[in-house]
């Protein structure tokens, strides 16, 4: 049985204050939840602070991005012993923000996949076509190259700790989302893949979350289809009264 994760990825958004504040709200307005896993994504200024503040609570901290060297001459790089260290728990890896402007491959994608793993850290691997590509019917082709390119030479023991966030550039931060079909259609296929790759168990069990533009509005539909595990949230993690709803909708999934 796959267990529901909510992600909140706050991109390069909250000085420590906010997010002190907006911690301060999700802990008090979610700590009944305990059957999902609930997990902020904080700017690495704030997670120091933000670990801190979730010990002993319902909530987990993930990073937006790691490096795969432990140490280093790498100016401006954190590494996934050093996320550790400061009680990171997931990275989200491959971010469509991370390929488009700073040239992230299919390549390093799959570097910072195997140090996350071997520091022990849970890979929130993304993955989705761009708007053109959907456009070519291209849509299975670019998540086939994503999925199999970004955990190439992983055991499936290795597998079974990663979750792939299926996001569709066109739907991230554009107020558009993806229909639930069309969202079910694309983690319905990634689990086929995951099939092709591994096995039945690891089909069934590796997570995949749906990112874009999910909202309070939304998240009834997408969080009940069958492939659908979570959802990696951005623009409405940023806010306690969009996100809160969010967690509690996904709170309501039968599993
Ligand atoms: C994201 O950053 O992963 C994302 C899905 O953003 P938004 O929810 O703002 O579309």
């Amino acid at each position: 049985m796959r267990r529901v994760i909510i992600a909140g990825n706050w991109k390069m958004n909250k000085t420590i204050a906010e997010a002190i504040e907006l911690v301060n709200g999700l802990k008090r307005d979610l700590s009944d939840i305990d059957n999902i896993d609930i997990v902020v994504v904080p700017p690495y200024t704030a997670l120091s602070e933000v670990s801190d503040m979730i010990i002993n609570s319902n909530i987990e901290l993930g990073a937006q991005d790691v490096y795969w060297e432990n140490e280093g001459a790498f100016t401006g790089e954190v590494s996934p012993v050093m996320l550790k260290d400061v009680g990171v728990k997931y990275v989200v890896i491959g971010h469509s923000e991370r390929r488009i402007y700073f040239h992230e491959t299919n390549e390093t994608v799959n570097k910072k996949v195997k140090a996350a793993l071997k520091a022990g850290l849970i890979p929130i691997m993304c993955v989705g076509e761009k708007l053109e590509e959907r456009e070519k019917n291209l849509t299975f082709k670019v998540i086939k190259d994503h999925v199999e390119g970004g955990l190439k030479g992983l055991s499936k023991e290795e597998a079974l700790n990663i979750i792939i966030a299926y996001e569709p550039v066109w739907a991230i931060g554009t107020g558009k989302t993806a229909t639930s079909k069309q969202a079910e259609e694309a983690h319905s296929y990634i689990r086929k893949l995951l099939r092709g790759m591994y096995d039945d168990d690891a089909a069934e069990e590796i997570r995949i979350q749906y990112g874009g533009s999910v909202k309070a509005e939304n998240i009834k539909d997408l969080i009940n289809q069958e492939d659908i595990d979570g959802a990696l949230v951005g623009g409405a993690s940023l806010k306690i009264d969009q996100f809160v709803p969010i967690v509690r909708e996904s709170a309501k999934k039968i599993m």
